[in-house]
């Protein structure tokens, strides 16, 4: 470069929620979707939310030049925001661009949900996170070519307002790492071997953003981090250096900040550090400090900026400031220019705790969202700048805060303490398999028995009975007569339709996490915190900041009523404590395990309750299990012994004749089957009608021999499947299990599906298990 590079700000973030403070984007891209708005009126709809984050930020504490605040809108999802920009779109998308390649609104929104016969990219978890991104298409031919209109027209549109942002993509490594190989690649074709192809669009991005004044640009590289992406760690520590070579060595470009959330760069750091990069961005809240560095590596950081990433982004606790504070005076050691971040992107956390009238006020003062982090990150950013007394106010106010939720009532429970600390070996396991299935005998269960997941359709009218019992326009009475009602709706149902094991159908359930932490102590629900979970979905996670106990029965009424209306079995139905803590924010003063094992117990009493109440057969659904497995391979191990530990703890007093069952779904279980072997449930219900029952051969191989139910009705989708379809799967499934432990079921829950084509769907599958039980 020829001039030199402008310095990067104090203080950062690495992106921010998109979806605004009261979902306006949601609203306004629903209304797009359903015709109501306009591409023109949805475009000025999201100009007014990023000006007003911009402000937001400036307002917070960002500077509003110098590119300290980051431009990380999106419509639907960064990702796919980056297969746009280089020309990626899958060649059953192609129509939709124009003469120049470009894609209107529609054509963007098309490519993420699909039309007709043409399926959308498919989603899966963004790292360890809740988020969901959109898979990439690429393959040995794909054309890239930039289409760099909205970044360059985002980056004008701040700078007409009086801000030099800095724009946000992700990086070329990243990008392809997380891509697919497109159908149709050869065998062996990675998509990450195109690299090299790749690289001259974001170099042609980087020039028009340097033309067009940018001085900064953040290119994302969280897969640096990841240890469990299917490509070989050399490859991935190589592609660092053929990407950063080739871009540093442009001579016109913004200066670049590579960022690497979710964990450290370990073994990529020293590639990293020998590119001509200008920034490098260290998630120190779940990575570490680099120790160790080899003298070149020590000698190309100490040249560079490090932007230390001390303020969490992945969580919604103030957390010790003066304990960051000293991380990024750590980091002064390696290098003399030396910036303050957030770890990730605040994407994952709420708008604002302000917000939050109903919470607390003392919870409140233990808590930072999006806003509150931005705060932080800036006092910090100061105090490197002005010297530490300059914030001594700002640190000494946040440990008092912590200290103060360290000493809080509900915190520390020694009741629930002294239960845990008195566990033994034997909790965490049932009498063997074998003599559970003779006790279960007296079920009377047919070969390949039917049954589904859980939830029913959750109807319109369902949730607006929800809705005015939380506005307190129904009485709790009427609520519950509404809810019995649909219950015997549902029960019925599923008697015409020749079920053998039956399910309430949940519509007592807001969502399957928050239900449980509204009855749960230790848990408080936030009236605004929702946060982006893909697309216009958002979630609003429960705040887990205390001993978890459970002070009175959670589901028995409605498992047992729905029991007393038919002779069949009625599944009890639970939200494993693995899912339970990762769909909620989750204390960070103690492992996570401890919290688990907490959940477990309050699970464990009431899956006794059940079993007093008659229930015998329980399902405890799992679905997140695979979603907090770790990055990085060394910490597997711990996390897959107490997710599985604190599993087989809450269903480890089940008497020998109570059926355990379990549910896991979002694919990829590869890396889990051991650990879903390790669960010990009597029967497991797993998502696999996508992938055409792969699943299946791999439990199979594993030796797995318990009770299995692979799903045959893909519920992501409105299509129906037909009678033969279903056969087909079921016939594939029973060459692989033996008869007497094939269960028959759908994919996952059916809440988000419309009864015409649940009762359709579900009448194909008995009528296809009726067919291949006379195979047998
Ligand atoms: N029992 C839940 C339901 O049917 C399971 C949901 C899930 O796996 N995500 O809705
Ligand atoms: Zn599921």
């Amino acid at each position: 470069m020829t001039t030199p590079a402008p310095a990067f700000p104090d203080a950062t973030i690495l992106g921010y929620p998109r979806i605004g403070r009261r979902r306006e984007l949601k609203r306004a891209v629903e209304a797009f979707w359903a015709g109501s708005i306009t591409a023109e009126e949805l475009e000025n709809q999201a100009a007014e939310l990023r000006a007003a984050t911009r402000e937001r930020l400036a307002a917070l504490g960002l500077a509003r030049t110098g590119s300290a605040i980051p431009e990380t809108f999106s419509f639907y999802d960064q990702v796919l925001d980056a297969a746009v920009a280089v020309g990626a779109v899958p060649a059953r998308f192609a129509a939709l661009a124009d003469e120049q390649g470009r894609l209107d609104l529609a054509a963007y929104f098309t490519i993420a949900r699909g039309v007709g016969d043409d399926a959308p990219l498919e989603m899966t978890k963004w790292f360890d996170s809740n988020y969901h991104y959109l898979v990439p298409e690429i393959g040995p031919d794909t054309v890239f070519s930039l289409h760099a209109e909205r970044i360059l027209a985002e980056f004008a549109e701040a700078k007409a307002a009086g801000f030099t942002t800095r724009p946000v993509i992700v990086g070329p490594a990243t990008f392809l790492l997380l891509a697919k190989a497109a159908d149709g690649a050869p065998a062996g074709f990675a998509p990450i071997y195109r690299l090299a192809d790749l690289v001259p669009v974001y170099a042609a991005l980087l020039e028009q953003l340097a033309a067009a004044g940018a001085e900064w640009v953040q290119l994302d590289e969280p897969a640096l981090v990841s240890e469990s992406i299917d490509v070989d760690r050399a490859r991935v520590i190589e592609s660092v250096g053929i990407a950063y070579d080739a871009l540093g060595a442009l001579d016109a470009r913004p200066s670049i900040f590579v960022a690497a959330p979710y964990g450290s760069l370990d073994d990529a750091l020293p590639a990293l550090a020998a590119t001509p990069v200008e920034a490098i961005g260290l998630d120190l809240v779940r990575g570490s400090l680099p120790e160790g560095l080899d003298p070149v590596t020590a000698e190309s950081l100490a040249a560079k900026t490090l932007v230390a990433g001390v303020i969490d982004g992945h969580n919604i606790w103030r957390g010790d400031l003066a304990a960051a504070f000293d991380r990024v005076a750590a980091v002064q050691h390696l290098s003399a220019a030396v910036s303050v971040s957030t770890s990730t992107s605040l994407l994952h956390v709420p708008h604002d705790v302000a917000d939050e009238d109903e919470l607390d006020a003392r919870l409140v003062s233990w808590l930072a969202f999006a806003d509150q982090k931005v705060g932080q990150v800036a006092v910090l950013g100061r105090g490197l700048v002005e010297g530490r007394d300059a914030i001594e106010g700002e640190l000494a106010a946040a440990s008092a805060a912590l200290a103060d939720r360290d000493a809080a009532p509900g915190v520390r429970e020694p009741s629930v303490r002294d239960r845990l600390a008195g566990l033994a070996e034997q909790d965490f396991a049932r009498v063997s398999y074998d003599e559970r299935v003779a006790a279960q005998e007296s079920l009377g269960l047919p070969e390949l028995p039917t049954t589904t997941i859980g939830s029913f359709p959750q109807t319109a009218e369902i949730r607006r009975a929800r809705a005015r019992l939380v506005r307190g326009d129904l009485s709790a009475a009427d609520y519950t007569a509404l809810m019995r009602a649909e219950i015997e709706r549902v029960v019925r149902l599923q008697e015409e339709l020749g079920l053998d094991v039956l399910v309430h159908g949940e519509p007592e359930r807001n969502d399957m996490v928050q239900y449980f932490a509204e009855l749960l102590d230790g848990f408080a629900v936030t009236k605004h915190g929702w946060v982006q979970s893909y697309g216009s979905r958002c979630t609003r996670p429960s705040i887990l900041w205390g001993d978890v106990s459970r002070p009175a029965p959670m589901t028995v009424e409605w498992s047992s009523y729905a029991q007393s209306l038919t002779e069949l079995p009625m599944k009890g139905m639970l939200t494993g404590p693995v899912t339970i803590l990762a769909w909620s924010f989750v204390r960070d003063d103690q492992p996570l395990g401890d919290t688990a094992r907490q959940v477990a117990l309050a699970l464990r009493d009431e899956i006794t309750d059940l079993e007093t109440a008659g229930i015998r057969i329980i399902q405890v659904d799992e679905p997140a299990l695979r979603e907090l497995l770790p990055l990085k391979l060394a910490d597997q191990p711990a996390y897959l012994d107490w997710s599985v530990g604190s599993f087989r703890l809450a269903t480890g007093g089940a008497v020998p004749g109570t059926q355990v069952h379990t549910h896991l779904c979002y694919s990829e279980f590869g890396v889990v089957i051991d650990a879903i072997k390790n669960l010990d449930a009597d029967v497991t219900s797993i998502e696999a009608a996508r992938s055409r029952m792969e699943v299946v051969d791999d439990l199979e191989s594993s030796g797995f021999d318990h009770g299995i139910g692979p799903g045959v009705y893909d519920i992501h989708s409105p299509r129906v499947p037909g009678v033969a379809e279903v056969q087909a799967l079921l016939e594939r499934a029973a060459g692989a299990i033996p008869a007497n432990r094939l269960w028959v079921n759908p994919d996952c829950g059916l809440k988000t599906r419309g009864y015409d084509e649940t009762v359709e769907s579900l009448r194909h599958i008995v009528e296809a298990t009726v067919a291949v039980r006379a195979e047998l």
